[in-house]
């Protein structure tokens, strides 16, 4: 099985993902859709797995799309499984794409320089320890700059935002907050902020 990789299915009538879950790892059904779950304890500070994603011309993107992986076949919507914020193209992840959001998230997606491959990677870091059969989850106001399609948070956290828009609704002091982790997508959050800041 080929690793990861996007395809569009030879009679147009469907793209598809491939895409290998990690062994540490498993996709399971929560009360709102799939979530990714540890499969064994997981420290703090850990890498979980390399992220991958894939920057898709619109033309190119079917509205069937099949995520196929070493542990079975999904479908997925072309609307929620997507984010647009690269011109003319839509961004799909692999299995990852079912990493659902917390406020009280204990994972973030950090850069990694590997030297023998002289290649950057986005890894996705443990912030705590997990334990086995804890989800795995993330902060989408750590991901997505503007969020199409915003929703009221369910996490129940004591830190809970409510509302999850995205990076550019938060207050001045939480966007310095975060710009003071090793968030992957801080530096694009800076780029989007400096072109808003110039409309
Ligand atoms: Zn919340």
């Amino acid at each position: 099985m080929k690793r990861n990789v996007f395809v569009k299915n030879k009679d147009n009538k469907f793209c598809e993902i491939i895409s290998q879950i990690d062994e540490k790892v498993e996709i399971k059904m929560t009360p709102n859709g799939y979530g990714i779950f540890a499969k064994e304890k997981i420290n703090k500070n850990t890498g979980i797995s390399i992220i991958n994603f894939f920057i898709v011309p619109k033309e190119d993107v079917l509205d069937n799309i099949l995520l196929t992986t070493n542990k079975g076949t999904y479908t997925l919507n072309k609307i929620t499984h997507s984010s647009d914020y690269v011109n003319d193209s839509l961004v799909f992840y692999g299995w990852d794409t079912f990493q659902n959001h917390s406020c009280n998230n204990n994972a973030l997606s950090k850069p990694y320089f590997c030297e023998t491959f002289n290649e950057m990677y986005i890894i996705l870091f443990s912030l705590r320890d997990i334990e086995s059969g804890d989800e795995i989850t993330v902060n989408y106001n750590e991901i997505y700059y503007h969020m199409t399609d915003p929703f009221e948070c369910g996490c129940n956290s004591t830190n809970c935002k409510g509302m999850i828009k995205g990076f550019k609704h938060l207050s001045k002091d939480e966007k310095q907050a975060m710009y003071e982790t090793d968030n992957i997508y801080n530096s694009f959050f800076k780029l989007l902020e400096k072109i808003d800041n110039e409309k």
